[in-house]
């Protein structure tokens, strides 16, 4: 049996929002937290939106002013309030289940790189080290503690490893291999920031089948825009993308979409990536490496939650190390607490993709899913 209060030594693997949000929780804790980030910068270039419990989460992590300033904060309405046609003319649509009006915005949208660094600064403030350009290549369970190694070649004493390192996680596959499988739901998200952009409506763009162009204020002068494409998973390049990018865009002959698709340019980065989806049954952890994040549950863009429930994730796991003395239980409470609610938000995002690719259901189908899935992710974490 081992002691929450014998765990001193944290090391995360991975600095996105489930690492940062854990180095959080558990620095403030009084842990002597080290996060590892393989990649030599925070966060890759697009927006993230926060949504039902996510600006909690932000307070309870001690960002939300800065994230709110520092992003575009939208007050007792919903994301989802402003759909079009491909045309741009308005689309009425039901509303959205929102938070009840309690002071907290109802929704944040921020650059990625943004509400990392903000991330990265909180948890440096209550002591955590974050190494950027370090990988964890190793890591050996010896019962009373974990050996990390490292891409430069150094080995860390850790009390606990968290694997913080995304859907593909390899740290996930090595404790618990054949646990997960991510599965491909046939579209391919694809997401693009323009700094200065022209004005028009933002909100959602969509058609019969499915289609969607989702455009969003940043703050700072800039919009998000995404979008996605059915097709096989494979890898595309750059050059592909711009021209699938604007190839999307001319299917919405809209005023705004089309001045937009006016601005793309031949070297802008379109961030490509496939919508999969899993959800890990609990336990989250095997002896004193535990999984975080992605890694234990991935889901598409549909309905904003990912990065949500990997802020969650964080606080949760603070609160269950607080409050059982065995480590053992503290995890698995961790993990039970999580299961549930990760599960509402994989399933709905599977759901919506369902319909989007194999019936191009219509927009108000894939709403009835979100506005399920909001009433439930509404309940506090
Ligand atoms: C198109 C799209 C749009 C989305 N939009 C939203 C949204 O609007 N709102 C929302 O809430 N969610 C959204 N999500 C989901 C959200 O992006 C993810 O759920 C969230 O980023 C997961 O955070 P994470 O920290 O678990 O994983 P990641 O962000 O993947 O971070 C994992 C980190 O670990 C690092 N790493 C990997 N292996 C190692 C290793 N061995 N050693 C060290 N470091 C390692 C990686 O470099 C990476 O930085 C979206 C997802 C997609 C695909």
């Amino acid at each position: 049996m081992s002691a929450t209060n014998d765990i001193h030594k944290v090391v995360i693997a991975g600095a996105g929002f489930a690492g940062l949000s854990a180095a959080i929780a558990l620095a403030r804790l009084g842990k002597e937290v080290t996060v590892l980030e393989r990649s030599d910068r925070l966060a890759y270039g697009a927006s993230i939106t926060i949504v039902n419990r996510g600006p909690d989460a932000l307070r309870d992590l001690g960002i939300l002013d800065e994230a709110s300033e520092r992003g575009f904060a939208g007050w007792n309405r919903s994301l989802y309030d402003d759909f079009f046609d491909e045309q741009g003319g308005r689309r009425p649509t039901p509303p959205m289940p929102i938070r009840t009006d309690d002071g907290l915005p109802s929704y944040i949208v921020i650059y990625r790189p943004v509400l990392a660094e903000i991330l990265s600064a909180k948890a440096a403030d209550h002591g955590a080290t974050i190494r950027l350009g370090v990988e964890v290549t190793g890591m050996a369970d010896h019962g009373d503690g974990v050996t990390v190694t490292l891409s430069t070649g150094e080995t860390l004493d850790a009390d606990l490893l968290i694997a913080a390192d995304g859907w593909r996680s390899a740290i996930r596959d090595q404790i618990f291999p054949g646990r997960v499988t991510s599965t491909y739901s046939g579209n391919m998200s694809m997401r693009w920031v323009k700094r200065n952009p022209p004005e028009g409506p933002e909100g959602f763009y969509v058609n019969d089948r499915s289609g969607v162009v989702v455009v969003h204020n940043m703050g700072a002068e800039m919009v998000y825009i995404a979008t996605g494409i059915d097709m096989e998973n494979r890898r595309i390049e750059q050059e592909e993308a711009v021209r699938i990018f604007r190839e999307i865009l001319s299917e919405f002959p809209a005023p705004y979409i089309q001045a937009l698709r006016e601005t793309v340019t031949d070297d802008d980065e379109i961030v490509v990536r496939p919508y999969v989806y899993h959800n890990m049954p609990a336990p989250w952890h095997a002896g004193r490496i535990l999984v975080v994040g992605d890694a234990a549950h991935t889901m598409s863009a549909h309905i904003a939650s990912g990065g949500v429930m990997a802020l969650e994730d964080g606080i949760v796991l603070g609160e269950e190390l607080e409050q059982h003395e065995d480590l053992d239980e503290a995890l698995l409470a961790f993990a039970k607490r999580r299961a549930r609610r990760t599960f509402v938000a994989v399933d709905a995002c599977r759901q919506m993709l369902d319909l989007q690719v194999n019936y191009q259901a219509h927009p108000r189908d894939l709403g009835r899913v979100r506005e399920g899935a909001f009433r439930e992710l509404l309940n506090e974490y």
